[in-house]
């Protein structure tokens, strides 16, 4: 289904992460954990092509991208069927909630202004948040932001969605409204890669647990052998610490 083979990143002279492997099937739930700055934000990134893997290759479907000669045929293919979801939630502040849900629609879709207002209104009756269609981000809660900007991907109807870190820049008030959402659409089958620091969270919702360190993937599993058995000395560290 989703295949990464061998992924490499370097900025300049550093290299990120190096032959990363990676096989996620339809409808699983995969969490990567890790402490930062161990190259998390970026693996991601580089899925939906906002960052260019120097090497490797991404197939999801019928698409697949040899990173060393990306075509842009191929990088569209990729972003309409892959949806990422921002740390920050990263709306257009001149947009309603709305047009910030057709946006993409418009854009990566090839949309009219109609099919796209249409399907927006739809998920924003998903997410919990008819009623503020015509509202702009700066009107809403940090929480309500961060449903948009999940609504915003879950429009595509993508293959994989990719969630960044969903809940650390909120006020923890808002923390398990998006975390119910994120399980809604878990128990919907969708396929999702996400990064988080929520460990129980991750536990609860992955199907696989992935602890990344130092731009390898150290150890991986499902939730209950990864918190409770952890077998590599830096994943012992790392859950001790959060605890
Ligand atoms: P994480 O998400 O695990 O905290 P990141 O993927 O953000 O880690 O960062 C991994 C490494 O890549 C860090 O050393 C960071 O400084 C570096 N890095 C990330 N983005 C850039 C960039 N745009 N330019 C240069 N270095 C970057
Ligand atoms: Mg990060």
């Amino acid at each position: 289904m989703i295949k990464i083979k061998q992924l490499t990143k370097q900025f300049g002279e550093h290299t990120v992460f190096s032959n990363l492997d990676l096989e996620i099937k339809k409808g699983e739930i995969v969490a990567i954990i890790g402490p930062s700055g161990t190259g998390k934000s970026t693996f991601l990134r580089c899925l939906n092509y906002l960052d260019s893997a120097n090497s490797g290759s991404i197939t999801i479907n019928t698409t697949t991208i040899d990173c060393t000669r990306p075509k842009k045929s191929e990088i569209l293919a990729l972003r309409r069927q892959t949806g990422f979801v921002f740390q920050n939630y990263a709306l257009f502040n001149h947009l309603t909630a709305q047009q910030n849900i057709s946006e993409g629609l418009e854009v990566v879709k090839g949309q009219s202004k109609q099919q796209a207002k249409a399907r927006a209104l739809e998920i924003l009756s998903d997410i919990g948040l008819s009623d503020k269609a015509n509202a702009y981000p700066a009107a809403l809660s940090g929480g309500q932001q961060q449903r948009i900007g999940i609504g915003r991907a879950m429009a595509l109807d993508a293959e994989l969605l990719l969630l960044d870190e969903p809940t650390s820049a909120l006020d923890p008030l808002w923390v398990n409204e998006v975390l119910s959402l994120i399980k809604q659409l878990a128990q919907q089958q969708q396929t999702m890669l996400i990064v988080t620091h929520e460990l129980q969270f991750a536990r609860e919702v992955a199907d696989r647990v992935i602890f990344m360190a130092d731009g390898e993937f150290v150890e991986q599993g499902p939730p209950q052998e990864i918190f409770t058995q952890p077998k590599d000395p830096r994943l012992q560290a790392f859950l001790t610490q959060i605890e």
